[in-house]
C-alpha cells in the first residue's frame, strides 16, 4: 500500500494536538505513515513522531522554516511528496496550509479538499465531508484522477489518544536545493488574544453578546488570565466587530476540544454548539434559564454574567495562585 505523508505542526517543540489527530487516523488505516517535520522546533521535537504513529520522518531542520514562507514550503513539500513516493498529504486547515497546500498541488499537479470535517480512506480511496456555504450543507467530495490526494482537515475532529511512547520513527534529512525566494516575509506579529490558538487550548473563556459591548471582553481576559485561557467568542460578537473572526468558535469558526469551555452570556446556538460540544467539562453563565446552553452545560450559573465573572475571577486567584 501507498503511503500517507501527514505535514506535522509544533508549538514550543510540542507536536500540535491537530497533527495528533492526523498521524494517529493515518495510522489505523494500516498505510505506511512518513511525518514531515520542517524547522527548529521540529527538529526539536521529531522524537514524539513515532509515538503518534509516523514510521518515517522526513525532517529539515533549516530555521528559514521557523516563519511560514509559501515559496519555501511549497518546494519542501513537493519534495517530500516525490521523494516518499506518498499518494495522499493529509495537513491541518490551518490559514497558512489554505495558502500552502494549493500551490503544492499545482505543482505536483494532485486533487485537494480543503476544510475537512470527517475523512474515510479504505484502500486508496479517499472520501472527505466538508461544510458548504458556511456552514449551510455538507458536501462528500471523493477525487478522481487524482494520483496524489491532499486533504485538509479542520482541527479537533478525529479523536486522540495517548502516545505510545515505545514507539519510534526513522529519521531522514529533506535534504533539496531550496528556491532562490521571490518574497521574503521579515516576521509575523501575532494578536494579543492569539497567545495559543484557540484550536490547541487547554481552557476557553468565551463571550456572546450577552456582554453588551466590546470593551467588556477586558472581564473575560481577566478571567482567563487567571486560569491560564484563550479566550474565544460567538459569532454575533465577531460579526459587531468586537473581536477578530480567529476567535470564533463555531461552524463557521473554530472547532475546539478543551478540558474546561466557559461560555459567558452565549445562547448556545446550534451552530456555535457545533464547535464547542467536544469540550470534556462546559460551564454556561447565562441570565435566562431557558438558554439552550443550559441543555449542554456541565454546570450552569443563572445569573449576571458582571457580577459573577469578576467573583468567579477573585475565587480562581485565591485558590491557583496561593
Ligand atoms: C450558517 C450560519 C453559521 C453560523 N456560524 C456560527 C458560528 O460559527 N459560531 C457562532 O457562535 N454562531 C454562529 N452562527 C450564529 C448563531 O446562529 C447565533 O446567532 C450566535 O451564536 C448567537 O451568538 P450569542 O450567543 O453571542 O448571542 P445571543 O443569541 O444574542 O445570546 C446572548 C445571550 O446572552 C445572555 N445574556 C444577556 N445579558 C446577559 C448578562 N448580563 N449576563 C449573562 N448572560 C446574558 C442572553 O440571555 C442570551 O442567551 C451561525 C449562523 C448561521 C445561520
Amino acid at each position: 500500500m501507498s503511503k500517507i505523508l501527514v505535514l506535522t505542526e509544533f508549538n514550543n517543540s510540542n507536536l500540535k494536538r491537530s497533527s495528533q489527530e492526523l498521524l494517529q487516523f493515518a495510522a489505523k488505516t494500516g498505510r505506511p505513515v512518513v511525518a514531515l517535520a520542517l524547522g527548529t522546533q521540529a527538529a526539536a521535537g521529531a522524537a514524539q513522531l513515532g509515538g503518534h504513529g509516523a514510521q518515517e520522518v522526513m525532517l529539515d531542520k533549516d530555521s528559514a522554516f521557523d516563519v511560514y514562507n509559501p515559496e519555501l514550503f511549497s518546494a519542501a513539500v513537493s519534495e517530500a511528496i516525490q521523494k516518499s513516493g506518498a499518494t495522499l498529504v493529509l495537513a491541518s486547515a490551518t490559514s497558512s496550509a489554505k495558502d500552502l497546500l494549493p500551490r503544492t498541488a499545482a505543482k505536483v499537479g494532485a486533487g485537494l479538499v480543503s476544510d475537512g470535517t470527517e475523512i474515510t480512506v479504505s484502500g486508496e480511496d479517499v472520501k472527505v465531508k466538508k461544510p458548504l456555504y458556511a456552514g449551510k450543507c455538507f458536501a462528500t467530495a471523493v477525487f478522481e484522477n487524482a494520483s496524489v490526494k491532499i486533504v485538509l482537515m479542520r482541527a479537533n475532529q478525529l479523536p486522540v489518544a495517548a502516545a505510545d511512547t515505545s514507539k519510534t520513527a526513522t529519521v531522514t534529512e529533506l535534504s533539496f536545493a531550496k528556491p532562490s525566494l521571490k518574497t521574503l516575509i521579515k516576521s509575523v506579529v501575532k494578536g494579543a488574544s492569539e497567545k495559543l490558538d484557540l484550536t490547541e487550548a487547554n481552557i476557553i473563556v468565551s463571550g456572546g453578546r450577552g456582554l453588551k459591548e466590546a470593551g467588556n471582553f477586558k472581564m473575560l481576559e481577566d478571567l482567563a488570565s487567571v486560569l491560564g485561557a484563550t479566550v474565544g467568542a460567538s459569532r454575533a460578537v465577531v460579526d459587531a466587530g468586537w473581536v477578530g473572526h480567529s476567535m470564533q468558535v463555531g461552524q463557521t469558526g473554530k472547532t475546539v476540544a478543551p478540558t474546561l469551555y466557559i461560555a459567558v452570556g452565549i445562547s448556545g446556538a446550534i451552530q456555535h454548539l457545533a464547535g464547542m460540544s467536544g469540550s470534556k467539562v462546559i460551564v454556561a453563565i447565562n441570565n435566562d434559564p431557558n438558554a439552550p446552553i443550559f441543555q449542554k452545560a456541565t454546570y450552569g450559573i443563572v445569573g449576571d454574567a458582571f457580577e459573577i465573572v469578576p467573583k468567579l475571577t477573585e475565587e480562581f486567584k485565591k485558590a491557583l495562585h496561593h
